[in-house]
């Protein structure tokens, strides 16, 4: 694979991401227990309310809403949509990651406990490297990644009529034509979300 990829536009990323999926793979197969381990040993919340707005897309954030959406429409989702939910439910909603790493073994086509469960650790910052810091903001992870909004609006019909990048700021809009379209406001607000989870990880507050 190497040998065939080398050389070839965007061979360099490809087989980065291979590598990544061959550690996943060896490291689950060294030590078969880490597929469901929590080093952390962190409080985790129980937010029955939250986890179902994050199964059904009905955060409030459009991004992470769409994602989720396309978990189960599809059964697949992009590398950097499944990263940005999978950072909210841990770290903003600050729900254990292996509740979200059951859920998209139970709906991936391609779900794989090794790439899965050892991604959802890495995200939810379990792993050694500075994840544990890193929080990432859905409405700029969104404007990044969807800058014209189309990801957004493919799976949140509610935000069809939104034009551009707007749809990742919904909050925004006029009130009367957001109370229109039906979407509903964020069940967290991030700012607040990622203090508490600082709080509650390494016992301060700072951002
Ligand atoms: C929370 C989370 C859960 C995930 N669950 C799974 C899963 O159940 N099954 C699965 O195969 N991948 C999983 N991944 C990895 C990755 O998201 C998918 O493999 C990727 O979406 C595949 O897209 P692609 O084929 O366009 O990959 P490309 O970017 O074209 O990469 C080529 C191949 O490399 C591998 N790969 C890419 N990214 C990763 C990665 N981050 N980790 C490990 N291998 C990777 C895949 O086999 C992929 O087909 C997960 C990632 C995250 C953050």
């Amino acid at each position: 694979m190497e040998r065939s990829a080398s050389g070839l536009p965007g061979a360099e990323p490809f087989l980065r991401q291979l590598c990544w999926r061959d550690f996943f793979a060896q490291a689950l197969a060294e030590r078969p227990e880490v597929a469901w381990s929590d080093g952390a040993d962190q409080d985790w919340r129980d937010d029955e309310e939250g986890l179902e707005a994050w199964r059904e897309g009905r955060t409030g954030y459009p991004v992470v809403d769409a994602a989720m959406r396309q978990l189960r429409h599809d059964g697949f989702v992009p590398n950097r949509a499944r990263m940005v939910v999978a950072s909210f439910l841990t770290k903003d909603l600050g729900i254990d990651w292996r509740v979200g790493a059951r859920h998209f073994l139970d709906w991936l086509v391609d779900g794989d406990l090794a790439s899965n469960n050892l991604n959802w650790q890495w995200t939810a910052g379990l792993l050694p490297g500075p994840n544990p810091h890193r929080v990432l903001d859905p409405t700029r992870q969104g404007h990044r990644f969807d800058p014209d909004g189309s990801y957004v609006r493919r799976f949140v019909g509610e935000l069809g009529p939104v034009a551009g990048g707007a749809v990742h700021e919904p909050w925004r809009l006029d009130p009367a034509r957001r109370r229109r379209l039906g979407y509903p406001s964020p069940i967290v607000d991030h700012g607040d979300a990622v203090d508490a989870y600082r709080a509650r990880r390494f016992g301060h507050r700072a951002r």
